[in-house]
């Protein structure tokens, strides 16, 4: 079995110790990754710092051009990547899975390499010229999640290097093996220490937000952790964005063919098997529609194969992990006590052979607000179908929780759609469709969601420090 090594200072550095990562879908070992101590943190950092300054000097043409190199690379082997993250986090190759995850992120770094950000003229005139000028921050610090953990790390690093900043990359100690190998091929086009990697437990993400070395942290995750992040970079005045979870609500008006958007809602809410911030996680439906639309997603969801994600013909895949497991299967069981009625799944059913972790598609109709599955993030596939009769009082419920990452409307009637829209609390509302992002589109969340944004312009703004020129 394959030990996988730390990257630092363009070097890949084996450690003494090493931990587990399992394949989720059948509990066997896919390879045994770093444990990386403070000591290598530290190394990680001063590498990152040492290689700013020829990093940030060179012409924004060569950034760019390795930022394209970068997504050719990982054309050239996102099969070997592909295949790597199917084994370590569960996703199935096909569908929306690991080569759906792959061509998003070669994507996302041809049209990063792209963006530029020119010196912007504030003034010039007799009282003289003021420019505002954006300069990258020094290293960037990035702490990814389980889910979609190479597109994420890609998030992460791309528009930072394109900056001009220099990063030291940590991925979850859940699936870290394919962002590992993914940076091993930056590192044959990068100039050493552009990109470093440490892998090992959650108390190196708490040092990077506390370190003195780092100048800013991107992380992706859970609410709670976003919150240990800022105050643990409080001290260092770090700059942060914060991508942190989501409840997303899709609201369904009484004028939709239920079978026409059955598709898009199943995909919505079950992209990645649920395990995704911005899937839809609450499904409110009009009073008038609500049995067929039941019916329609019932009907559609049977048809999906779930199971081992090297099987070509699955389109889905187990929950990543036990932790993961245990808080979804609560959450169903809570809300059946509670009075839901499940349309399909509802209990572990034996699919891939009963060993994994996994749980089937799950709906739950006739539950409200008051029980878990509604009211927190439950983050696996699992969805509580909540009727309603009345539009506003439908946004007020929609907007009575605590986040507001996405938010998703669905109604033939696209400028009364868009009206609900903007009464939503949420970073992005997607009108007859939920968890589309693109690259030209900032995505980030609102209230307890997190801090900042990504992509586009406006994402790649926030790895840069302003400084205004006055002559
Ligand atoms: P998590 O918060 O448990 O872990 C995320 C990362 O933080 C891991 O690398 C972990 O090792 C690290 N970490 C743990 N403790 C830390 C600490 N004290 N300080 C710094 N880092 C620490 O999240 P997860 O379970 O891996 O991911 C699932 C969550 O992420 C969900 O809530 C989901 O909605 C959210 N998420 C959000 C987005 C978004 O863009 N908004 C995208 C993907 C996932």
């Amino acid at each position: 079995m394959e030990k996988f090594p730390l990257i630092i200072n363009g070097f890949s550095t084996k450690t003494s110790e090493t931990f587990d990562v399992k394949n989720p879908s059948t509990g066997e070992i896919v390879g045994y990754a770093p444990k990386a101590n403070l000591e290598q943190l530290d190394y990680a950092v001063k590498a990152a710092n040492d290689a700013f300054k020829g990093w940030s000097d060179k012409p924004d043409a060569d950034r760019a051009a390795a930022c394209h190199a970068i997504g050719a690379a990982l054309e050239e082997n996102a099969e070997d990547l592909a295949r790597l993250l199917t084994q370590e986090q569960g996703k199935p190759l096909n569908g929306m899975g690991s080569r759906f995850e792959l061509g998003g992120a070669s994507a996302w770094a041809h049209f990063t390499a792209e963006l530029e950000l020119p010196v912007e003229v504030l003034q010039d005139n007799n009282e003289g010229k003021v420019e505002m000028h954006r300069k990258p921050i020094g290293v960037v610090g990035s702490i990814t999640p389980w889910n979609w953990p190479v597109m994420i790390a890609i998030w992460h690093i791309i528009p930072a290097i394109r900056a001009g900043n220099t990063v030291v990359v940590k991925p979850s100690p859940y699936t870290p093996l394919s962002t590992i190998r993914m940076v091993e091929i930056m590192n044959q086009i990068l100039p050493a220490g552009v990109v470093n990697l440490i892998a090992g437990g959650d108390e190196l993400g708490a040092a990077m937000s506390s370190h003195e070395g780092i100048g800013k942290i991107i992380f992706t995750g859970s609410c709670a952790t976003g919150k240990k992040v800022m105050a643990d970079a409080s001290e260092t005045l770090k700059r942060l964005t914060l991508e942190l979870g989501g409840n997303d609500a899709g609201i369904v008006l009484p004028d939709v063919d239920p079978k026409q958007i059955a598709e898009g809602l199943f995909w919505g809410a079950f992209i990645n098997g649920g395990q995704t911030c911005a899937a839809l996680k609450r499904l409110y439906v009009h009073d008038d529609i609500y049995d067929e639309v039941c019916k329609e997603l019932t009907a559609f969801a049977g048809n999906m194969k779930m199971g081992d994600g090297l099987d070509e013909e699955n389109v889905l895949g187990p929950i990543q992990n036990k932790m993961q497991y245990d808080k979804v299967s609560g959450m169903v069981d809570d809300a059946i006590e509670n009075g839901g009625r499940v349309l399909m799944g509802g209990k572990p059913n034996g699919v891939g052979n009963g060993k994994g972790y996994y749980y089937p598609i799950t709906l739950i109709a006739d539950v409200d607000h008051g029980v878990k599955l509604v009211d927190e993030e439950q983050f696996g596939p699992a969805l509580p179908i909540i009727r309603y009769s009345d539009i506003d009082e439908v946004v007020e419920r929609a907007n009575d929780n605590p986040n507001g990452l996405g938010g998703s409307v669905w109604s033939n009637d696209i400028e009364a759609a868009k009206k609900i829209a903007l009464k939503m609390e949420c970073g992005t509302v997607w009108i007859n469709k939920h968890g589309m992002i693109q690259p030209n589109a900032p995505f980030g969340g609102v209230k307890g969601s997190g801090i900042g944004v990504e992509f586009g312009e406006e994402g790649l703004k926030e790895y840069t420090n302003i400084q205004v020129v006055m002559s």
